[in-house]
């Protein structure tokens, strides 16, 4: 089962590599206004992950213009972060997807395995069927990928991993869904 990885710390030292990637290449660019991007991780709490989660979890990669008056904040895509969600983005698709399918596990077990509690795990569901179809990013992705919307996520996970362990396709899922992790990703079209 696709748990087993999720388990593992070697998969999110993994994930973590990918994001020191993402991130090394919006370091090397400057900041709009000409200033450099210096180092400005912020803190974070993930949930979901194994007890033994590798200590580069209690932050997200960030970056701050260092000019005075500008400061801006450039937080780069994650892999591991799913915007401002508390659980692990990888654990948010897997528990929704889980619940998908031709043999759906229960909440109960699904809580057992991941700690997220009912009520978390139906605001997925409505994230899935509602809040994510309506982003932009989705607008333009599903021209490029047949899913229905009311098989989000377990079909992307049909359609990216070859097998339950194949972390190359955890990570081409995990990038693919990258641009909505960053500040805006989630935003809704003809809302502010
Ligand atoms: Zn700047």
């Amino acid at each position: 089962m696709y748990h087993h990885l999720l388990r593992d710390a070697s998969f999110w030292l993994f994930l973590f590599a990918v994001d020191q990637d993402i991130a090394e290449s919006t370091h090397k660019e400057a900041c709009t206004c000409g200033g450099r991007l210096h180092r400005a991780n912020y803190p974070r709490k993930p949930r979901g992950g194994p007890d033994d989660l590798p200590e580069p979890y209690c932050y997200r990669l960030s970056f701050c213009c260092d000019r005075d008056g500008c400061r801006r904040r450039v937080t780069p895509p994650s892999v591991r972060f799913l915007g401002r969600r508390v659980y692990l983005g990888a654990v948010v698709i897997l528990v929704s997807a889980m619940q998908q399918g031709p043999s759906p596990r229960r909440v109960r077990e699904l809580s057992d395995l991941f700690g997220a509690d009912r009520r978390t795990i139906t605001r997925w569901q409505v994230f899935w069927r509602e809040q994510f179809p309506q982003t932009p990013f989705w607008k333009a992705a599903r021209g490029r990928i047949a899913v229905e919307i009311g098989t989000l996520p377990r079909t992307l996970l049909d359609l990216f991993l070859t097998s339950p362990d194949d972390n190359q396709g955890w990570m081409r899922l995990l990038r693919f869904l990258s641009p909505i992790t960053i500040a805006g990703g989630l935003s809704i079209e003809g809302s502010p």
